[in-house]
């Protein structure tokens, strides 16, 4: 079935036409993460509107960067951007805007499932995804099924778990010590700053500070962007290992452009290999671009095959 799927990111939105797991048709544009909600929703139907296969979809999957209520098909807790998600009502929206059925889920827990049927998950049955973007997302798929916990938080925190207590660094989430404070794209900037050589680092007149800057500067020999990244490294393999200590998976998938850097998921690997009891396998998603479009894809051809109502039933 052609569904419109609907990937809300911290910069940018990805509008994808998917017909069971085939992506038929993306638009990808910029939106800033300060405005409200309904202000985002009026883009998004404006963008969608003007997607030649929006005719013929008979729902909409929306991923959203919070955690998400499945059951009530809400969001519960927004960090730091899009206020007045939690006052939204994304069922009415699709209703009202498009006549369409709305299926709204976490962003990393629709990535992981569309890893698992279609990318890197492929024949495992147990995996946790960690996406290096703007933020830390994550995702956890056990014994078959999508972790959810008992407020749609389970597995989806792993940004936000604490890896220092020493003098920690504050995060967007109101906490300090956030994995997401080390290594979230969002950090990455302040990092390097206070690094005592930002002054003769090719960082001071970067436009922007990311991991593709870090990794350029680091092969011409910018000492700033070596230590910054591997700054950030460290962190995503503390990060990592709890993971794999919390949720005892098979494998861990990294997401996100990142997950493209061949040394992050080469030193992952090897530290989890040193610190983690069993062998968990590393890989980089298939299809970094389009595997929350696919998860979305994948839970409603899900519920038409098995013929029962609630979302909440098919991850
Ligand atoms: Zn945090």
């Amino acid at each position: 079935m052609k569904i419109l799927g609907i990937d809300l990111g911290g910069s940018r939105v990805k509008l994808a036409i998917v017909d069971d797991g085939r992506v038929l048709e993306l638009n990808v544009f910029p939106i800033r993460s300060d405005m409200p909600t309904q202000a985002a929703l009026d883009t998004i139907a404006a963008q969608a509107a003007g997607m030649a296969g929006i005719a013929g979809c008979r729902g909409i999957g929306f991923a959203y960067p919070g955690i998400v209520d499945m059951q009530n098909q809400r969001v519960l807790c927004i960090n730091d951007k899009y206020t007045d998600a939690a006052e939204t009502d994304f069922v009415g929206w699709a209703k009202e805007r498009f006549g369409l059925e709305l299926l709204l889920i976490n962003d990393a827990a629709a990535a992981l499932r569309g890893e698992m049927d279609y990318g890197a998950g492929r024949g495992c049955d147990s995996a946790v995804l960690m996406m290096v973007g703007t933020g830390i997302g994550t995702a956890v798929y056990s014994r078959g099924r999508l972790l959810t916990g008992k407020h749609g938080a389970m597995g989806i925190m792993g940004g936000h778990i604490a890896i220092a207590h020493d003098r920690p660094r504050p995060c967007t989430c109101g906490n300090v010590g956030c994995l997401e404070a080390y290594a979230g794209t969002w950090a990455l900037p302040g990092l390097a700053r206070e690094h005592p050589d930002f002054d003769r680092s090719v960082l001071k007149k970067a436009e922007r500070i990311d991991y593709r800057t870090l990794t350029e500067g680091r092969e011409a020999g910018d000492k700033v962007c070596r230590d910054v990244f591997q700054s950030a490294l460290n962190a995503l393999c503390t990060g990592a290992a709890n993971l794999v200590n919390a949720y005892d998976p098979d494998l861990l998938i990294l997401g996100g452009g990142a997950s493209r850097i061949r040394e992050m998921r080469s030193a992952i690997r090897a530290h989890l290999d040193r610190y983690c009891r069993g062998r968990v396998r590393v890989a980089a998603a298939d299809n970094p671009e389009a595997s929350v479009a696919l998860g979305l894809s994948s839970l409603f051809e899900k519920r038409e095959k098995r013929g029962e109502n609630a979302f909440s039933e098919q991850l």
